[in-house]
């Protein structure tokens, strides 16, 4: 993630699946910014509007909140926060629950 070479030293991150438990992360497959909102009526928007919703996306150094699947697992989708400044996760979720509040 973030285009750092690993060293051989590091140990691999372990992802929580909220119905599997923690495993390797290669098991897993990025799904992008969690919650991004659909706009009710895309035909309402201008250009300008339209590709800020298709293209532009926060990039927050710190708590992020992102989609995940369980790929080589259960196939599920889940969401998962996460710190970007040291990688560090906080805490998975389900879809469709809201983020742990301390997250
Ligand atoms: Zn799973």
């Amino acid at each position: 993630m973030g285009g750092e070479p690993r060293s051989g030293t590091d140990p691999m991150l372990s992802i929580p699946c909220p119905w599997c438990g923690a495993r390797d992360e290669v098991e897993f497959s990025y799904g992008g910014e969690a919650h991004v909102q659909r706009p009710e009526k895309p035909e309402a928007l201008s250009d300008a509007e339209w590709a800020d919703f298709l293209f532009m996306r926060q990039n927050t150094k710190g708590r992020f909140l992102e989609r995940w699947v369980h790929s080589q697992g259960c196939r599920r989708w889940f969401n998962l926060a996460r710190d970007t400044a040291d990688n560090r996760i906080i805490a998975s979720y389900r879809m469709g629950e809201k983020p742990p509040e301390d997250a």
